[in-house]
Formats: structure tokens, sequence, C-alpha cells
């Protein structure tokens, strides 16, 4: 941890860091491949101010919390023509069909959360689009292929999917870099950070380094085609226990449903609550309380979660329902 980002030994985890995500993702050499700090939040911010640079008009689709916090930064920082919401659901992710007649040719990007992470709404599949597609996959990159012809910018925070907080990866395509405003911060600048391989400052060295330790796990679980069976086997086997039963229910539409975070509710309601998530700590089974906007339970379900995990939810879930019964 005390290594200089520049010496011979981080140098080196760092190309192959960078090496290893490009194979795993299949990331094509049209993109560029940013390891920046700040969180998936700054990203909110970054993005206007990199692909603003005439103030366009800007579109978002709104599926959840953070889509929805994306589109209020871009409207706060005020550097977009217009920001408009062309799709507001939180139950249901859009098909292209939905958005054909919606997107303006005109606009700088669309903008949309790939895995809703609190409302658990996920794209099935990704939008066709004649203008660039921004697409925040903080909760759910690496969890499957990724299409990268449907993308201009994909972005993803470590700390749900693939190593510790501080680190967030920007696959910027590179005819998109070199758009900013004059007031873009420098650090936030996606020409600084490619003309400087991600190190104008120091990077989040030790996280780079769990995520390239993570990277190899991936490719060792069959990559991403590998990890998307995996994934698909586990959300499954939770959503069949909550389609069996009159007692679980959850909001998401069915072809939105998310393979990482499986929010539920059951019909006791939210003022018993505590009852199950005490029922569930009995068996050590932890942290399945929905967020604090929603309430309700939630399965966070990313790459590391072991099946055995899930089964052991599945069953406390079959035996509180008898138990209620
Ligand atoms: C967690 C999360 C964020 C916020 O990430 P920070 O690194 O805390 O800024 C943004 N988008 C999605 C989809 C998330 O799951």
């Amino acid at each position: 941890m005390e290594m200089s980002h520049r010496g011979p030994v981080f140098k080196k985890v760092f190309a192959q860091t960078e090496k290893d995500l490009r194979e795993l993702a299949a990331i094509p050499d049209d993109f560029a491949v940013l390891f920046a700090a700040g969180g998936a939040s700054f990203q909110f911010s970054a993005i206007p101010l990199n692909l603003c640079d005439k103030k366009q008009k800007v579109q978002y689709c709104v599926t959840g919390n953070w889509s929805k916090t994306a589109k209020e930064e871009a409207e706060r920082i005020g550097v977009c023509g217009e920001v408009e919401v062309i799709y507001q659901n939180t139950e249901r992710a859009p098909t292209t069909a939905d958005l054909k007649d919606k997107i303006d040719p005109e606009a700088a990007y669309l903008y949309y959360c790939d895995n809703e992470t609190i409302q658990g709404v996920q794209y099935p599949e990704p939008i066709d689009s004649p203008i660039p597609v921004v697409a925040d996959m903080s909760s759910n990159f690496l969890s499957r292929p990724i299409d990268w012809s449907k993308f201009g910018i994909v972005y993803a925070c470590a700390q749900k999917n693939f190593g510790p907080a501080g680190l967030t990866i920007v696959c910027v395509r590179k005819s998109l870099i070199g758009r900013e405003l004059t007031v873009c911060p420098n650090l936030m600048r996606y020409s600084v950070l490619e003309k400087n391989s991600s190190m104008k400052n120091t990077p989040p060295t030790y996280a780079i380094y769990i995520a390239g330790l993570v990277f190899k796990w991936i490719m060792a679980q069959g990559g991403l085609k590998g990890i998307e069976e995996f994934n698909l086997r586990k959300s499954k086997k939770i959503y069949d226990v909550i389609d069996a039963s009159d007692f679980w229910s959850t909001p998401a539409d069915v072809a939105s449903r998310s393979m990482m975070n499986v929010p539920f509710i059951n019909t006791l309601g939210e003022e018993n609550a505590k009852d199950f998530l005490a029922f569930c700590a009995d068996r050590k089974l932890m942290t399945l309380a929905g967020h604090r906007c929603i309430g309700g339970f939630r399965a966070s379900i990313y790459n590391s979660m072991p099946e055995e995990g899930v089964d052991a939810l599945c069953q406390a879930m079959k035996d509180y329902e008898q138990a209620k019964k």
C-alpha cells in the first residue's frame, strides 16, 4: 500500500489489471479504460461536463433512485440546454421500442442506469440509439457480457461487484473524448485521464490491485458468460420462491428483474419487517434490509455471493412463511 504509483511494481500491476479487464469484458480498442476516483456519483457531474460542450439537450431514463439522482445532478450543474426525462417507471425498464420515437437525434447523450440497485430493475437488453448511450453499471458491471457496440460510455464503481470502494472504472468511446466544457475540472476530464493513463494524480492503487485479482477470479469462473449463468441460476432460485408463494412478492416487472438485487416484501407489512430480519440474523443471514427509502427486504447477490448463501436465504424464506401461516 505504500508503493509509489509511478514505481515499477505498481506500474506492472496497473498494466496487467487493464489488460485483464479488456480481455475479460472484451472491451474494443476504440474504448479508453479510465481508472477514476470519486465513486460512481462523481460521474453524475462528469458526464454532462464532458459531453455537453455545445449546451445540447440531454435525455435521461429514470427507473429508480440512481438514475433519478444522476438526472438531478445534470439539472443542478446547469450546463445542458435541457435535461429531458423520456421514460419514468421504477418497476420496468424500457425497451428500444419504448424509446424509439422519444430519442432526439440532436441530444448529446441518452443516459440510463443498467441495474437500479435499490428497485432491482435491470435492463434486459441494451437500448439501440442513434445518440451515444451512457450507462451506469455500478451494480451489474461484469455480471454478464456487454455489447459494446450499443454504448458510448459504461461506468461502474468497484464496491458492488469487483473491488473495494474508491475506484470507478469509466470506459469511454474514444470519439467522445475531448468534448469537455472549459469549466470541467481537470481531474474530471476524460481527455486528461486518458492522456495521463489515469495517473494525473495518485489513482486508488490498492483498489486497483484488488480489482485485478477479482478480474482473474471472474476469468476462472468461465468469464462473463460463465458468471452470467451463475448469476441467473442464483437469482432464479429466489424469484422462484417468491413466485410460488402468496406471502412473498417483488415489485419489478418479470422482464426487468435484476440478477444482482432482489427486493421483496411479505404480507405482514413494513411494521413487522424487523421480525423477518431477526429470523434471518439467527441463521447468520445478514444485510437483508431493503434500502431505507423503500423499506422491505433486499437480497444483494453480487458475483461473489456463493450459491450456498442463496440456498440458505431461500430456505429461510420458506421456513418463515410456514411459521407465520
Ligand atoms: C452504489 C451506486 C452508485 C453510487 O456509488 P458511489 O460510489 O457511492 O458514488 C451509483 N449508481 C449505482 C447504480 C449504484 O449502485
